[in-house]
């Protein structure tokens, strides 16, 4: 293997960060082999601050109503193919019930930016829930709002928000997104978010129309600098009533390969491996959280709904109830040495030496 690219994963195992160039570099030579030497090295330090434990999210999407028009995402605002629907607070309410009972401790309300969930409505959906289950961490991911709204979200109980950067290439940025949306005002809520006290998570999607190793060295450095406590990442993959249908889906090995970095350079970092790596590969979430992530999000919605929350074509897990997604994970994670864990999961900053010893022992 090139020494230069050793040397720079060693460098990043030991110093967790490098060069804008660096994060290039590495980017452009994976290599399989590169892989296999990452890899061993992603996975001590996620058993360091992680154990083998895998904490699970229980999806709610509760809306696909957008008012955007993000040019790869089905539920787009121009999609009329697109049947919409919205959950009530009761539905969510029972979706969080089904969750409780399968051992969900963290719920992740996301949706498209649908302005029926104003402010008062969707405080009043997250104050319910923290009522009803105290012991539960409540996740948004509902999009651009005002710090105001953000604030009163917060203050209602909300936990963590999940806002993916998308690209931190303002002009990627621009090829991705329609001229009414604003490159500044995304990186503004990801701020607002964390000055807030949110537990914050940013993202990305891999291989993304239009993504060249120097946006994705941006994405790099942008995660380094803002330290995210999540960060989701999985591959594009085309929708069909979409700008970007004929463009390519982004690979299993590019994901993986991230992954690893971005373990190593945010050790404590909370990683899903995530549905769309899943569907791009029937063994993806396996090979993600073998990889150095630690997070997986099973759905939770309705099965009345969940083939119209289709951000791209052929989503895994449309048809399952969500005890049928739950058990599978659970034989999934055990057949690969980890445990899927009834706990908030929250972040971790702090490295465990109980952990670690368990480690030597393993
Ligand atoms: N409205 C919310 C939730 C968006 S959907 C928000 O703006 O944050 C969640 C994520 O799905 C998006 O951030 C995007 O990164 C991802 N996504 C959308 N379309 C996709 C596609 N075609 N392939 C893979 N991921 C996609």
């Amino acid at each position: 293997m090139d020494s230069l690219l050793k040397s720079l994963i060693d460098r990043l195992e030991e110093k967790h960060t490098l060069s804008p160039d660096e994060y290039a570099f590495l980017i452009r030579n994976r290599s399989a082999e590169a892989m296999e030497y990452i890899t061993p090295k992603a996975q001590r330090i996620r058993r360091q601050y992680y154990g083998n434990s895998v904490y699970v999210r229980g999806l709610i999407e509760f809306t696909n109503l957008c008012r955007n028009n993000c040019l790869y995402c089905g539920i787009r605002r121009s999609n009329s193919s697109c049947s919409r629907y919205r959950l009530t607070k009761e539905q969510i309410l029972e979706c969080c019930d089904t969750g409780y009972d399968l051992g969900f401790r963290t719920y992740v309300l996301q949706g498209g930016e649908d302005a029926f969930f104003d402010d008062t409505y969707l405080c009043e959906i997250v104050s319910a829930i923290k009522t009803r289950y105290p012991d539960c961490a409540v996740t948004l991911s509902a999009g651009e709002r005002s710090r105001d709204s953000y604030r009163r979200l917060f203050d209602a109980g909300a936990d963590r928000y999940l806002l993916r950067h998308e690209t931190a290439d303002r002009h990627h940025y621009e090829k991705l997104h329609p001229a009414e949306m604003s490159f500044d005002n995304r990186m503004r809520c990801l701020y607002d978010l964390k000055e807030i006290g949110y537990q914050t998570g940013c993202g990305f999607m891999v291989g993304s129309p239009y993504q060249t190793p120097e946006t994705l060295a941006s994405d790099l450095a942008f995660i380094d600098r803002f330290s995210p406590d999540m960060c989701g990442i999985g591959p594009f993959i085309p929708h069909r009533d979409t700008p970007f249908k004929d463009c390519s889906a982004g690979t299993l090995e590019e994901t993986l390969w991230l992954l690893s970095i971005i373990r190593l350079m945010l050790p404590h970092v909370l990683l899903p491996a995530t549905t769309a790596l899943g569907t791009i590969h029937p063994l993806g979430r396996e090979k993600g959280i073998l990889a150095g992530a630690n997070v997986v999000m099973p759905n939770l919605s309705p099965v009345s709904v969940r083939k119209k929350y289709e951000l791209y074509d052929n989503k895994i897990c449309t048809g399952d109830e969500a005890a049928e997604c739950r058990n599978c994970l659970t034989r999934r994670m055990e057949a690969i040495g980890y445990r899927i864990v009834t706990d908030r999961g929250d972040v971790n900053r702090k490295q465990s030496s109980l952990n670690g010893k368990c480690e030597a022992a393993l």
